[in-house]
């Protein structure tokens, strides 16, 4: 098998590359590409069979990137919730740390595309140092989120030194890792990289698939190898206009994903992000799609549709509506549309 990195080395960086493999007109494409960088891996690009494929929608940049004008750049108001750079604290218990600048595809959706990928994106030993100092300093923090970019495109060796280290501080109960290697570049996830994951549990991996024609041989296999070394995995799945908008997509892919052992965690409504207005769906869309899940596929198959509310106000669930009044009896319709009753018992809390 070819080394990842080498995989990683060969991947096309421009719309021009990619018609090679594809008929297309790429001159639109090039000036979006100046903005907002593109990174496409010879794994990723097996799994595009044509143009107008949900997983081309995913990788390939499009002139709409430029013209939006509705978003903005930092809509969850990440940096002005940053203590010391790279790290977002804006729950009490948990913070998000960016460990890593570079993925393995650059997804045209990233919340965080103004930096990903870009010279803007500045992570140093300092920052990393820096970061750890704040997290040991800080005991109200509970758990660390490692993201970036991704942080298993880090080497073995300093991912080993970051966690170990955060391992070390005797307040911090968990470690999560949000990775979308599992999906865009599977072959990362080598024995030795699940050796160094093993030593610091709970350790948690959140990745991230969007459409089940993501879910190859090989992602199957990297999920495996994860958990079988105990690591729980659980999925964010990004809700994108046009490419897993519907109800039949979602739930091929949150079965899909359990049979992999990935639980669907959360499934985001879309941010805000300057240059990804044309993936946003209106919030009605999920909530309906939500609507024809619960119930009738497995609990364990549904993620919580999830709305990362502008200016860093936390996460917001949406969720379809069942309660009907809720006077002396609670009134509620179930998952078929049937009028059901629930006499309560006691005051209102
Ligand atoms: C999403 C997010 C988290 C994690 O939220 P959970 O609901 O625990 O998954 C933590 N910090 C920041 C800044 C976030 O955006
Ligand atoms: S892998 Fe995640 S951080 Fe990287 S470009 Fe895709 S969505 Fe953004």
């Amino acid at each position: 098998m070819t080394h990842w990195k080498k995989i990683l080395q060969n991947s096309l960086n421009s719309p021009a590359e990619l018609t090679r493999y594809f008929d297309f007109d790429n001159t639109a494409l090039e000036a979006t590409c100046a903005s907002f960088p593109m990174r496409i891996n010879p794994y990723f690009l097996s799994l595009i069979q044509s143009v107008h494929d949900p997983l081309w929608k995913q990788a390939v940049p499009d002139p709409l990137e430029l013209e939006d004008t509705v978003c903005i750049a930092d809509p969850l108001a990440e940096e002005s919730l940053s203590p010391v750079p790279n790290i977002v604290h804006k729950y009490p218990d948990r913070v998000l740390f960016l460990v890593a600048s570079e993925c393995s595809m650059y997804c045209r959706f990233c919340t965080r595309k103004r930096m990903v990928g870009t010279s803007t994106m500045r992570i140093t030993e300092d920052s990393i140092e820096k970061g750890i100092t704040y997290i040991r300093r800080t005991k109200t923090i509970r758990e660390v989120l490692l993201s970036g970019g991704d942080p298993l495109l880090l080497s073995d060796n300093k991912l080993d030194s970051i966690l170990s280290r955060l391992h070390g501080i005797p307040h911090l109960e968990i470690i999560r890792i949000g990775s979308r290697v599992p999906c865009t570049l599977p072959m990362r996830i080598t024995k030795e990289l699940v050796t160094i994951l093993k030593k610091y549990h709970p350790l948690y991996i959140n990745t991230h698939f969007n459409h089940p024609q993501e879910l190859s041989e090989e992602a199957a296999e990297a999920c495996s190898l994860l958990a079988n070394a105990g690591i729980p995995l659980g999925c964010q799945t990004v809700l994108l206009k046009g490419i897993n908008d519907n109800a039949k997509t979602l739930k091929k892919l949150f079965l899909g994903l359990l049979r992999m052992r990935v639980k669907p965690y959360y499934l985001f409504q879309g941010d805000l992000t300057k240059g990804t207005n044309h993936f946003r769906t209106h919030s009605s869309c999920g909530i309906n799609i939500m609507r024809q899940l619960i119930g009738s596929v497995s609990g364990m198959a549904i993620p919580t549709l999830a709305l990362d509310a502008p200016g860093g106000k936390g996460k917001i669930p949406l969720t379809p509506q069942y309660i009907i009044s809720n006077g002396q009896d609670l009134t509620f319709k179930n998952y078929c549309g049937e009028l059901c009753t629930y006499p309560e018992n006691g005051d209102p809390i």
